[in-house]
C-alpha cells in the first residue's frame, strides 16, 4: 500500500500550502459538499517534461518544465510561464489555482493553469532561452492552444519570450495561431494597455479600499518589492495618484529614499541596463530591510511567501497590496489583521493581467483590436466593479477581503462544475 500523500501544513511557507488552506477556509464557510470539495481541491491535469537543449559552446543539458491546470470548467485554461531556477511543481499547482479563483473573481471565463521551467534566465543566452522555449512550447503543445490553454508571462519570461511560443505553435500548425499566447507584442497580437494591466488594476483597487477606509492615497508613502513588470508599473500608477515611491528593488537588494525618488530618472538608469540596487540618491537596504519599513502601503511583487511567522512582527506598512501571488502565508495574515493592517488580495489586487489578457485573446480572435483608452477604461470598470462586490460582501458577512473574494469566486467555479455534472 502506498503512502498517503503528505498534508500540507498552515504556514509552512509553500505556496501550495497556502493556496489549499485558502481553499479550505472558503469552502468551510461556503458548506461546500464533499464532492465539490475534492474536485476543486485538486488540479486536474498535470505535465512535467524532461528536454535536451543544446548550449552555445555545442555542449547539451537536460531542462525540467511543467504545465498544470487547475479547473476548467468555465473556460479555457489561462495562466503564465516561469523561468526560476527554485520553480517547483507544487509552485505550479498553487499559482494555477489561483488562476481559477481570480478568473471566476472577475469574471472572465477562463480557467486556472501555471507552468515554468527550472532554469536561471539571466544565466543564458538570447539563442539558449529561445532554443530552450521553442522546444518547451514543443513539448508542452498537446496541452496548449487558443480554446484549451493559453500561457501569459510571469516571473523570469516577457513579451519575447510569447513571440517565441506564438511562433512556434504557429510553425507546427501551418498558419499564425496570434490568440495562442498573450503579453504578445503588439506587432504580432498584442494588446495596447497589456504592460501596465497589473499595475493598472492593483492601482484602481488600492485607491478604492484606502478610501473607503479613511486612509489618504495622496502623499501616502510607499515600498515596492521587486521591480519588474508588476512592481514597476504599481510604482508608477500609484505614484502618480501622489503616493511617494520610497523603496523598490530587485532580486539583488533595494534602495530607500525617505523623501521619494524621482521615477523618471530610475527607469532612465534601469533603461540604461543598471540595477535598482545601483541606482544613485537613495540608501541601500536589503530586501527583509524593505518588507519591514515604516510605511502606509507595501506591495509585495516578487515571490511568494515573503510575509512569514519569521518577520510578520517586524512588518509595519498600514496597507499591503498583493502584486505577487501569496506573498503572505495565513499565520502571518491572521497576525497582520489582528494588528489592523488593510490586506487587498492577490486574487483581486493583481487580476489585472489577468483581464487585458483576456481582453487580448478576444482581440486576437475576432482580429479586431483596441485603442489604449478602451482596454484601460474597460479594464478600471472590471476591477472596480470586482471591489465593490468584495468589499460588500466581506462588510455583510463581517469577514476579510480576502474571505469574501474567495467565498465569491469559489461559489463560481463550484456553480459551473456542479451544472456540468461529473462525466460520464
Ligand atoms: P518580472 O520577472 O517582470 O519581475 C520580477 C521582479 O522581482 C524583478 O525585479 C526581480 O529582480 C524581482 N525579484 C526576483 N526575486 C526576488 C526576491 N527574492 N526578492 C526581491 N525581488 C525579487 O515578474 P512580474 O511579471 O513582475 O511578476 C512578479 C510577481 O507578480 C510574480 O509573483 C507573478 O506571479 C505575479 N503576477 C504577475 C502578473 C503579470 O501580469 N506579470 C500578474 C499577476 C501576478
Amino acid at each position: 500500500m502506498s503512502a498517503a500523500p503528505p498534508v500540507p501544513r498552515m504556514g509552512d511557507g509553500s505556496a501550495y500550502a497556502t493556496a489549499q488552506h485558502q481553499f479550505d477556509a472558503a469552502a468551510d464557510q461556503l458548506h461546500l459538499d464533499d464532492s465539490l470539495r475534492q474536485i476543486l481541491r485538486e488540479v486536474k491535469r498535470e505535465l512535467v517534461v524532461h528536454f535536451p537543449v543544446e548550449f552555445d559552446d555545442g555542449e547539451f543539458g537536460v531542462f525540467t518544465g511543467f504545465r498544470v491546470q487547475h479547473n476548467i470548467a468555465r473556460g479555457p485554461a489561462k495562466g503564465g510561464l516561469r523561468y526560476h531556477p527554485a520553480m517547483t511543481l507544487d509552485d505550479c499547482r498553487a499559482l494555477a489555482m489561483f488562476m481559477t479563483w481570480k478568473a471566476a473573481l472577475v469574471e472572465i471565463p477562463f480557467g486556472g493553469a501555471k507552468g515554468g521551467v527550472v532554469c536561471d534566465p539571466r544565466a543564458m543566452s538570447e539563442s539558449e532561452l529561445e532554443r530552450m522555449t521553442r522546444r518547451f512550447t514543443t513539448e508542452i503543445s498537446l496541452l496548449v492552444g487558443p480554446e484549451k490553454d493559453i500561457p501569459a508571462p510571469d516571473m523570469g519570461t516577457d513579451w519575447r519570450v510569447m513571440a517565441w511560443i506564438m511562433d512556434t505553435i504557429s510553425m507546427h500548425a501551418g498558419y499564425s495561431v496570434s490568440a495562442s499566447v498573450t503579453g504578445k507584442p503588439t506587432e504580432i497580437g498584442g494588446s495596447a494597455g497589456r504592460y501596465q494591466a497589473t499595475g493598472r488594476g492593483l492601482t484602481t483597487v488600492t485607491m478604492q479600499a484606502m478610501r473607503d477606509h479613511g486612509l489618504r492615497v495622496e502623499g501616502a508613502s510607499l515600498a515596492v518589492q521587486g521591480f519588474g513588470q508588476v512592481g514597476s508599473q504599481c510604482a508608477e500608477l500609484l505614484g502618480a495618484l501622489g503616493m511617494s515611491v520610497v523603496a523598490v528593488s530587485d532580486s539583488r537588494g533595494g534602495i530607500y529614499n525617505g523623501t521619494g525618488f524621482d521615477l523618471d530618472a530610475l527607469h532612465a538608469h534601469r533603461r540604461g541596463g543598471g540595477r535598482v540596487s545601483d541606482f544613485p540618491g537613495g540608501e541601500r537596504i536589503t530586501n527583509q530591510e524593505l518588507l519591514e519599513l515604516n510605511v502606509d502601503v507595501l506591495v509585495p511583487a516578487a515571490l511568494e511567501s515573503q510575509i512569514t511567522m519569521g518577520n510578520v512582527e517586524r512588518v509595519r506598512a498600514r496597507v499591503i497590496a498583493e502584486g505577487a501571488n501569496a506573498p503572505v502565508t495565513p499565520d502571518a495574515e491572521t497576525f497582520l489583521t489582528q494588528q489592523g493592517v488593510l490586506i487587498i488580495p492577490d486574487i483581486l489586487a493583481n487580476a489585472g493581467g489577468l483581464v487585458v489578457s483576456y481582453f487580448e485573446w478576444v482581440q486576437d480572435l475576432q482580429a479586431l483590436f483596441w485603442e489604449a483608452g478602451e482596454v484601460n477604461t474597460r479594464l478600471e470598470l472590471i476591477m472596480s466593479r470586482s471591489y465593490v462586490m468584495v468589499r460588500d460582501l466581506a462588510r455583510e458577512r463581517r469577514v476579510s477581503l480576502r474571505e469574501a473574494a474567495y467565498q465569491i469566486a469559489v461559489e463560481r467555479v463550484a456553480a459551473a462544475t456542479k451544472v456540468r455534472g461529473v462525466f460520464p
